[in-house]
């Protein structure tokens, strides 16, 4: 009986041991909080000290920079919207999760570290744009925009279904997420939150508060603006996205071209985006948003510019917007850190900011991404975790987006499956410098011949070099990052970097077999490469 009792007496003392072990365990693994927006360049972030740095473009983002860690040299895999954020879930390369356009829907039922999180205790929440369709799996709550979503006065989708929610789509993004951290979250789990705003993405429609901010400067210009893409290899004249050709009066920039313009009389895509988002507005905001760009509007007409002043205009309106969009996720950033602080959550949560990809902000005379080209492989990476990163402290080691799964895993304290293809960023955190990090980059975008005609490609960059492939027409560009930091020179064929060419080369072959990656094809016929850009032969 003794003996029985001294069991009992030590099986209560185990399960007392156990319990203290996993509420000590919670208590010191670290709540995550993701905080990712749509086309966000680093350049357009005052910490990273681009050219736009001098309009002060994001105090509270730079405030974190303080607190934290910045990556200088993150990179994403596949420059555009869905596919990043797939590569994100899963930690694995576009044609290993298979999102590998915006075309694409994501597979929910795979491996994602959102799921892996719940496994291991973590209660977990998504708010905002998901963009992968489908219903969100791995998430304790959910309300997600339906597909790119619209700026004032969005449809969400939730469990139960859409709902219609009044306001500007930033600031639900962040009431949603304040309400979850305050009362909607599990208190006795650790959590991770994504807070997935839509801003800035095209067509870069800001708050009402916004309207006026820049309005009385001139904003400074990207020495690229007039770009003519001389020395690059042919694709890059013949795309679609440039600020002067491209850019829609109407669509992108809202010029009321039509004095007797009613809402009601745009035909086309015009009427598709720009449009259905005016006249979701109410009356008030309709007014507002008049009142704001009405007078602008007069001011354009009047001047009748054209050329190169047409171009400048355009840019200037364009940027404005782009950046007052982005003063909204700057303040949503100040009411989540503020959040924490009130909630005690401060020193126990790892704060993130980072956005899908990088985006030209008139840079080489463009908007929108998809290349392999600085300006869009560059993904703004920012990391506070209290205790851990030391305060205003900058990585310059070579980081991707596929690495942000394991490096949430290995901050909950979970396994790192072994198909996963990051690396955890968590040695970088504290300040490592791992002897076997990579020292190239792999990427490879897809979505072509589509929307900005910007064929599929796939490269590596190192510290210093950068090699294009543009597969279907058989083109390479090859760049000296040091020399020709803006890569105006395209040096392929150049005997001066011979030797760098054939090493890059075989490197890129090594990386594209041991990622797996078997999706890149063949040189495509003449007759196809010709019509896909409107060349008759
Ligand atoms: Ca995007």
């Amino acid at each position: 009986m003794r003996y029985v009792l001294g069991i009992v007496a030590l099986l209560n003392s185990l399960i007392v041991a156990s319990q203290i072990n996993v509420s000590a365990e919670d208590s010191t693994r670290p709540n995550i909080l993701f905080v990712f927006s749509d086309d966000h360049a680093p350049h357009a972030i005052g910490a990273y000290e681009g050219w736009l740095a001098s309009v002060d473009p994001t105090p509270n983002i730079d405030a974190l920079a303080k607190q934290g860690m910045l990556f200088r040299n993150s990179f994403c895999t596949n420059s555009i919207c869905g596919p990043s954020r797939a590569v994100i879930q899963t930690g694995k390369h576009s044609h290993k999760n298979g999102f590998m356009n915006n075309g694409n829907t994501f597979d929910w039922n795979q491996q994602t570290f959102p799921k892996l999180l719940q496994e291991v205790g973590y209660t977990t929440a998504i708010y905002g744009k998901s963009h992968l369709k489908g219903n969100p799996q791995g998430f304790n709550d959910w309300q997600v925009l339906p597909g790119q979503g619209l700026y004032y006065n969005p449809d969400l989708i939730t469990a139960d279904g859409r709902v219609r929610v009044e306001g500007h789509c930033t600031d639900i993004v962040t009431d949603l997420a304040v309400d979850w951290l305050r009362e909607g979250r599990d208190k006795e789990k650790p959590f991770m939150l994504m807070v997935q705003h839509k801003a800035p993405h095209r067509n870069w429609m800001p708050a009402p508060r916004h309207l006026d901010l820049y309005a009385d400067i001139d904003l400074p210009e990207p020495k690229t603006l007039f770009d003519k893409w001389e020395d690059n290899a042919p694709p890059a004249r013949f795309q679609e996205l440039e600020i002067d050709r491209h850019m829609h009066l109407q669509f992108d920039l809202f010029v009321d071209l039509s004095p007797a313009f009613d809402g009601q009389s745009i035909k086309g895509r015009v009427d598709k985006s720009a449009w259905a988002n005016m006249k979701r507005m109410s009356e008030q905001q309709l007014k507002v948003w008049r009142d704001a760009y009405g007078p602008r509007d007069a001011e354009f007409h009047a001047a009748n510019l054209s050329g190169d002043d047409l171009v400048r205009w355009k840019y200037q309106r364009y940027e404005k917007n782009y950046l007052r969009c982005i003063r909204g996720v700057d303040e949503s950033v100040r009411t989540l850190m503020s959040t924490l602080e009130e909630l005690g959550l401060s020193e126990n949560t790892v704060v993130i900011y980072s956005s899908d990809q990088g985006f030209y902000v008139g840079d080489h005379g463009w908007y929108d991404k998809r290349w392999m080209y600085e300006e869009s492989l560059k993904m703004p990476l920012i990391v506070k975790w209290p205790g851990v990163t030391k305060e205003d402290s900058i990585d310059e080691h070579l980081v991707q987006n596929l690495d942000y799964a394991q490096t949430f895993l290995e901050m909950a304290g979970a396994d790192q499956p072994e198909d996963m293809q990051g690396m955890s960023l968590v040695p970088l955190l504290r300040g490592q410098d791992p002897e076997d990090w990579r020292e190239s980059i792999y990427y490879h975008y897809y979505e072509y011949p589509s929307v900005h005609m910007v064929p599929r490609h796939n490269g590596i960059r190192d510290e210093r070099y950068k090699l294009i492939h543009f597969y279907e027409f058989d083109e390479w560009e090859f760049y000296d990052l040091e020399e020709d930091p803006d890569e105006l020179q395209n040096r392929y064929g150049d005997p001066i970097y011979a030797s760098r060419i054939e090493e890059s080369k075989k490197r890129l072959e090594q990386l594209r077999i041991e990622y797996g990656d078997e999706s890149v094809s063949g040189v495509k016929p003449k007759e196809w490469q010709n019509k896909v850009r409107g060349l008759t032969p």
